[in-house]
């Protein structure tokens, strides 16, 4: 404590050093607690209602590479075993022949 001392009093002295630190520090936790979680962060399985709906209207109900339309999937671009949620910037909508290559890409990195 006592080596705290002398910055103590400097601070005591200098109340705008004072108040930078303060509003620093306030900057920080705020940051910290007031990060928005991304919709569908921390989730894995079942996509809920309002996840297809995002995922849908984003890649405007076609598949992302071919533009089909029918039998959509949504496909997770990170795997589970590599960190992947179900987080909308880690979904995408892809056809059943699209998602059907993205699992042999997987596959052969030996996701599968
Ligand atoms: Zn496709
Ligand atoms: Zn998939």
């Amino acid at each position: 404590m006592y080596e705290l001392m002398p910055l103590l009093l400097f601070l005591k002295d200098h109340p705008l050093v004072l108040g930078i630190i303060a509003w620093i520090t306030l900057g920080l936790l705020w940051r910290i607690f007031a990060r928005k979680k991304e919709i569908g962060e921390g989730e894995y399985g079942p996509f809920t209602i309002e996840i297809k709906r995002i995922v849908y209207s984003r890649y405007h109900q076609r598949c992302a590479r071919c533009r089909h339309s029918e039998n959509l999937h949504i496909h997770h671009t990170i795997p589970r075993a590599d960190g992947g949620d179900n987080r909308i910037s880690q979904l995408i909508l892809l056809c059943p022949n699209h998602h059907a290559k993205a699992h042999d890409v997987l596959r052969a990195k030996g996701y599968l």
